[in-house]
């Protein structure tokens, strides 16, 4: 058990107050702060801290002492690499439109752009690795989010509502096709689109979203029972992008997007294939160690259309908001992948001193968000954290009770999919 220090990654969408507030740090930060990489990721790995505060990288005590460290179990099914990667994310702008490749399709785009010798820090290389990147965020505060393509009946009755009449062609195909492969004949034409066009056309939708939040639109379709006013979510979120992006291709994908806002304590996941946007929030997230991202707009970075296109599930649905358990204290959210699994823990006001045993198998990473929380190991060993800390536990350390100092509190622990509740 080790108190962890952890990266902050500097990202332009990033805040400069989220992040810092909550491990109480002074605000505004300099720079925005977008992400806290809590994890071993070979790119900017966490480092564990000694009782005389001395630092070292989590990533070389992994490879020094895998089995106490990770646990035979876990050593076993990844060969010695921690499965997940957990994140503090504070977007204050939105991410790019984005989605994960599965596990074939990384490893096959990893070993051709390894063929073709793009280097690994190249800016216009897609596989930075061979794995999938299932991922999960659960928001700290309100979050938005764009996930998985919209039912497209729901799709088709907002164009209508937008009522613009350059996308009349568009609206038809979905109309005619209200399914996988219309969505992806749709998406693809809109993705593809020249520039000419696209500086015609996102204006035009720009210009539908106004006169839906006017109330002076056409009202949506009488047929179809929808009036303007069940997006305006959506022409708010299209009008944010608009501005920021102006004639990026990516403005007409929001539009077949589930448009989400998640409540503290809510969870959305992604698994391959499902296109998704964050837009603003902060949240704890976890997910595969993997940074392999497929983009298709709404970014400066490089955009990758037709691998995106090979990897996107155009399967259309309600967002991938997750279901979670709660058993006393112990909060288990829907598992969603072999890699992790997502806990949270929380002690009401009131309740302090109540003693929680944690999850009990293989590596564990901890992050303490409200309130102060005292935690002991096994071997007699404690520890105490406030908000915004951190620490890590080893498979070695079993039988780790959690109480609070000081109720309200909350921890999240990341874990690897085989983790079991303590008892
Ligand atoms: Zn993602």
């Amino acid at each position: 058990m080790e108190s962890l220090d952890n990266p902050v990654r500097r990202y332009a969408w990033g805040s400069r107050t989220a992040i810092a507030e909550l491990q109480g740090r002074p605000v505004p930060t300099p720079h925005p702060e977008a992400e806290l990489w809590l994890g071993a990721h070979p790119g900017d790995p966490s480092f564990v801290l000694d009782a005389r505060g001395n630092r070292r990288s989590l990533l070389d005590e992994l490879r020094a002492d895998p089995v106490c460290r990770l646990g035979a179990p876990n050593l076993a099914r990844w060969g010695g690499r921690l499965p997940f990667l957990c994140k503090l994310l504070a977007a204050d702008e939105p991410l790019s439109l984005q989605a994960h490749p599965s596990t074939e399709q990384a490893r096959a785009g990893f070993a051709r752009e390894q063929a073709d010798g793009v280097p690994l820090d190249d800016a216009r290389r897609s596989y930075k690795d061979d794995c999938h990147k299932p991922e999960m965020i659960c928001a700290l505060t309100e979050f938005h989010a764009l996930a998985g393509f919209r039912e497209p009946a729901g799709t088709v009755r907002l164009l209508r509502a937008l009522d613009v009449p350059e996308l009349a062609g568009h609206l038809e195909l979905l109309a005619g096709q209200p399914d996988p492969a219309g969505l992806r004949a749709l998406f693809s034409t809109w993705i593809t689109l020249p520039q000419q066009m696209l500086d015609r056309l996102v204006p035009a939708v720009q210009e539908g979203c106004v006169r839906l939040l006017h109330g002076t639109g056409n009202g949506g379709d009488p047929a179809g029972g929808a009036t303007g006013s069940d997006f305006r979510a959506e022409a708010r979120t299209v009008l944010e992008l608009s501005e920021r992006y102006p004639g990026d291709a990516g403005v007409l994908a929001a539009l077949l997007l589930n448009r989400v806002t998640l409540a503290p304590g809510e969870a959305l996941y992604q698994v391959d294939g499902v296109l998704h946007a964050y837009l603003s929030g902060l949240g704890v997230e976890l997910m595969a160690n993997s940074d392999n991202v497929l983009r298709g707009g709404l970014t400066p970075k490089h955009v990758d259309v037709p691998e995106l296109l090979k990897v996107l599930d155009f399967a259309a649905g309600p967002a991938p908001v997750a279901s979670s358990e709660t058993d006393g204290a112990v909060t288990r959210y829907q598992q969603v992948a072999e890699e992790f699994q997502l806990w949270r823990l929380d002690w009401s006001p009131g309740s302090s001193g109540e003693v929680v045993p944690l999850p009990m198998d293989g590596p564990r990473i901890v992050l303490c968000t409200r309130g102060q929380v005292r935690v002991t190991a096994g071997s007699g060993r404690t520890l105490t954290v406030v908000q915004g800390q951190s620490f890590w536990l080893d498979a070695a350390d079993t039988a780790v009770k959690a109480s609070s100092v000081d109720a309200p509190a909350q921890l999240f622990l990341a874990t690897d999919g085989q983790c079991r509740p303590g008892d």
